[in-house]
C-alpha cells in the first residue's frame, strides 16, 4: 500500500531536505510513500500570484484568501477524492501518537500549511475534514508541523522502516513512555548498566522492562497514566 501525502505551502522548497534523506527518501523510492507539494501561489488567480489581505475588522498583519486554498483542496480531491484534508492550526486539535496511528491507515492525506496570521476561518469551517496544531505554542508557518507528521504517520506505515517491532514497542504506543535503553559498555566511569540486562534471563528482562516503563511514566508523565485509565 501507498500512503499519498499531498502537502499545499508557500514555501514548498523547505521540503526538499527533509524529505529527500534517509527513511522517508528510502519509503518514496521504494513506493510506499508519495508526497506531492503545491504550491499556493499556483492557485491564486490574481495577476501577481497574491494569497493573502488585510484582515476585516482591522488587526495586524495579513490573512491567507479562502479562495486559492479552497481551489487547491478542490484539485486535490478532484484527482484523490477519497483524500482526508488538514489544517495545521495552533486551534487544532492536538496531535498524539493514536491520531498518528489512526491516520497512517489511511490511503491519502492532504496537508494545508498557514503562514501569516493564519487563513480566513471559512477554509477550516467549510473546505476541510480537521484541523491539528502539533502543540500549545506558535510557530511562523505550518510547514515544520506538516514535517512533524509525515514522519510521525510514515514511520507506522507497514514496510517503512526495517524492524516493524520497533514501532510496537516504543513510547505512546500502550500509553506509557518506553522503558529505558543501554548499550555498551556496561559500565562507564562507575554508571553501571543494570545487572539483570546482561542476565540472560529473558522472562525476567521482560518484566523488568515493562515495571520500568510503567515507573518511567509515574515520574515523568503521571498525566499519561490517568488519561489511559
Ligand atoms: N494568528 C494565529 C493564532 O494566533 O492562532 C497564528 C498563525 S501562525 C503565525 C501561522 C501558521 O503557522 C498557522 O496558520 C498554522 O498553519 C501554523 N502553525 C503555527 N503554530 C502551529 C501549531 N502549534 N500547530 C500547527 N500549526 C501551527
Amino acid at each position: 500500500m501507498t500512503l499519498r501525502f499531498d502537502i499545499v505551502s508557500l514555501f514548498p522548497e523547505m521540503f526538499a531536505s527533509p524529505f529527500g534523506d534517509s527513511i522517508i527518501q528510502r519509503a518514496r523510492e521504494e513506493g510506499l510513500l508519495d508526497i506531492r507539494v503545491h504550491d499556493l501561489r499556483d492557485y491564486s488567480l490574481n495577476k501577481h500570484r497574491k494569497v493573502d489581505d488585510a484582515p476585516f475588522g482591522g488587526g495586524v498583519g495579513m490573512v491567507i484568501n479562502v479562495e486559492p486554498v479552497a481551489r487547491v483542496i478542490a484539485a486535490i480531491k478532484k484527482e484523490v477524492p477519497e483524500t482526508r484534508t488538514i489544517l495545521l492550526s495552533p486551534a487544532g486539535r492536538p496531535f498524539d501518537q493514536k491520531k498518528a496511528w489512526e491516520l497512517s491507515r489511511l490511503p491519502s492525506l492532504n496537508l494545508i500549511c498557514g503562514r501569516y496570521e493564519g487563513v480566513d476561518e471559512r477554509v477550516p469551517r467549510h473546505f476541510v475534514d480537521e484541523e491539528i496544531s502539533i502543540g500549545d505554542y506558535v510557530l511562523t508557518g505550518g510547514e515544520i508541523p506538516a514535517m512533524v507528521l509525515v514522519e510521525a504517520i510514515s514511520r507506522l506505515v507497514p514496510g517503512v522502516l526495517g524492524d516493524p517491532a520497533s514501532t510496537a514497542e516504543e513510547s505512546f504506543t500502550d500509553g506509557l513512555l518506553e522503558y529505558p535503553q543501554y548499550t555498551r559498555p556496561r559500565d562507564y566511569q562507575g554508571f553501571k548498566v543494570p545487572e539483570i540486562l546482561v542476565s540472560g534471563d529473558h522472562k525476567k528482562i521482560r518484566d523488568w522492562q515493562k515495571a520500568e516503563a510503567l515507573k518511567k511514566t509515574a515520574r515523568v508523565r503521571p498525566d499519561l497514566l490517568k488519561k489511559n485509565k
